[in-house]
């Protein structure tokens, strides 16, 4: 549940000059959207829990809001439509919002660029009061019945501001503003119902549960049931972090589905948003962009929401730091996270000239366990082992999927995780059966030598052997490539560690990422081959040394290591 505190009413008042000098100005309403965002906040610091929104003519002809929130008295809904007045900054304290407005501004901004009628009434009174207001003078006033709650409408916007009519001229890019403006509302406010009428269609509609998966279900479309993955709750630098992703395989072609939601209000804080993409762009498609809404609560104290006239932005005090812990969350969640395999529907039927794939008959000369005993990791769900494919996919069954692990790259990330460990660890070097010889070329030799001191210090002990040549001696224990009797045993290539080596020259001594991009070298070019026939009891432990590392869904590259074939998809695919 996701409930946001929403302040107790208070009176409405007129902000002392001071303070309302030190708000950030600027102009608020620049589209209808603006309207809609400034009617729906003030609805939402009101307590709504139903909020209704019906928009004609692209927001120019009619914009209606519609609340069930605390109301304003009669008596003071003349202050509420006048410049500065708010019923939100009691103390003054500009460092301390707890209310998505705060400046006084929304109404008298809008009153001045449309006619605008606001009905309210509360529960203690027993009539409403509306007032209409046209180029922001006060043009009728009268009783209204109006159940607890308020009605604003707000017509013929920007009929007397021509420059501003003329900027909305199209009318489908401001009704598409509208429903982003609605739909990132709505994921902020998750407990609060709302519902969308463009003209008289109902274009979206949330049930206000107060689960933000089941906002997001509503607003994205039941392509996201089973999609989404949850992050946190992670508790950094005095803030609350929790939230939803989308899978690896769901993704958007823009950031626009990037929702960052602090204390209660949506907003695009830049650091922190570079950094979750800089998270999350290795381990997704070139150019996509995931479903994500990340909820961030601090203290009010700790966020400056006063930067910005339209609160499109705010200021996190430690941005930073909760970026960079949001981010890593995001990576690990996305990381372990399988590739899902879609379906596109077949262009042509089986071609049986072509050879089909066939599944290996599994070697089981090595097996010692029951074949059928389920492989139980921490990342996968337990899963049996069915077989090889092709020479280089490992088959398994999941309890409602099967699974598809790529041989190699299962093992690149094996690898990959243990010399990364093993430059924290320090572990204690594995003497290699036969010393392997790297010859280098006369010019080289100086610099591979220079290397040979940072190459201990990650586990390779390397020394000078003659002229032009070196003898590599003890590699830190890699499975399967020299480690002895472990069930990888021999899948590996040693024989690349010497050509691995050789690619530091290509490193400049000063760059300090040249350890990672070697590591991944390394790995990538000793791990197992595909093509290679592997017996049941190596694929077994490919699977159970992948299930335990850190990242088992993509490899070092960010290609994909396991495909997921849901059973549903299956089901839909035979139309069983
Ligand atoms: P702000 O929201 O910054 O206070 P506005 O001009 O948007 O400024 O609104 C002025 C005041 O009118 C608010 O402080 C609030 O007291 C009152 N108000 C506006 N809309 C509503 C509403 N839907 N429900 C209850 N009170 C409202
Ligand atoms: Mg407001």
């Amino acid at each position: 549940m996701v409930l946001r505190p929403v302040a107790p009413r208070r009176s409405i008042r007129i902000l002392p000059p001071a303070i309302a000098a030190r708000i950030a100005a600027g102009e608020v309403i620049e589209r209808p959207a603006s309207v809609v965002k400034e009617l729906v906040e003030n609805a939402l610091d009101a307590a709504a829990s139903h909020i209704r929104i019906h928009i004609r003519g692209a927001g120019l002809l009619e914009i209606r809001v519609t609340d069930d929130g605390y109301g304003i008295p009669p008596d003071e809904l003349p202050l509420a439509v006048q410049r500065h007045a708010t019923s939100k900054l009691p103390d003054d304290d500009l460092e301390r919002i707890e209310t998505l407005g705060f400046r006084g501004e929304a109404l008298p901004s809008i009153a001045a660029v449309a006619e605008l009628a606001i009905a309210s009434a509360t529960v203690d009174t027993p009539f409403g009061r509306r007032l209409t207001l046209y180029n922001g003078e006060i043009v009728a006033d009268e009783p209204v019945a109006h159940p607890p709650g308020t009605t604003v409408i707000v017509r013929r916007l920007f009929e007397n501001v021509p420059a501003r009519l003329a900027a909305t001229r199209n009318e489908r890019a401001e009704v598409a503003e509208i429903v982003r403006v609605v739909r990132r509302l709505a994921i902020a406010a998750p407990a609060v119902r709302f519902a969308l009428w463009l003209e008289d269609r109902l274009a979206l509609q949330t049930t206000g549960t107060g689960e933000l998966s089941t906002t997001l279900i509503e607003l994205y479309g039941p392509i996201l049931t089973d999609a989404l993955r949850s992050l946190g709750p992670l508790e950094i630098a005095g803030a609350r972090v929790t939230g939803l992703v989308s899978r690896p395989d769901l993704t958007r072609s823009n950031r626009n589905h990037l929702h960052i939601i602090v204390n209660g209000r949506w907003t695009q804080p830049r650091t922190l948003l570079t950094s979750l993409e800089a998270a999350y762009r290795p381990l997704l498609p070139r150019g996509r962009h995931p479903i994500l809404a990340l909820v961030i609560n601090v203290d009010p104290c700790a966020v400056d929401v006063n930067i910005h006239p339209a609160k499109l932005e705010v200021r996190l005090h430690a941005e930073r730091e909760i970026g960079q812990a949001a981010s890593e969350l995001l990576r690990s969640v996305l990381a372990r996270t399988p590739r899902c395999f879609v379906f596109t529907p077949p262009t042509q039927l089986l071609d049986p000239l072509r050879s089909t794939p066939t599944v290996n008959e599994p070697d089981t000369r090595y097996d010692e366990e029951s074949p059928d005993a389920p492989i139980i990791t921490p990342a996968f769900p337990p899963m049996h082992l069915l077989g090889q494919l092709q020479k280089r996919l490992i088959l398994l069954e999941g309890p409602d999927a099967l699974y598809l692990v790529d041989q190699h790259r299962a093992h690149e990330r094996i690898l990959y995780e243990r010399l990364r460990d093993a430059q924290a660890t320090q572990p204690d070097p594995a003497l290699l059966p036969e010393p392997i010889l790297i010859d280098v070329r006369p010019a080289d030799v100086e610099r591979f030598a220079s290397w040979l001191d940072r190459l201990t210090t990650l586990g390779f002990h390397c020394e000078p052997f003659g002229p032009r040549s070196f003898l590599l001696r003890a590699i830190p224990a890699l499975p399967g490539v020299v480690a002895g009797s472990d069930p990888l045993f021999g899948i590996g290539e040693p024989k690349e560690l010497g050509p691995s080596l050789l690619t530091l020259l290509d490193e400049s001594d000063t760059n300090e990422d040249w350890r990672d991009r070697f590591l991944v070298q390394l790995a990538c070019r000793t791990a197992v081959r595909r093509g290679r026939p592997l017996p049941r009891v190596t694929l077994r432990a490919l699977v159970e040394a992948l299930g335990q590392t850190s990242a088992p869904a993509v490899c070092p590259h960010g290609s994909p290591i396991v495909l997921r074939i849901e059973a549903d998809a299956l089901a839909s695919q035979f139309r069983w």
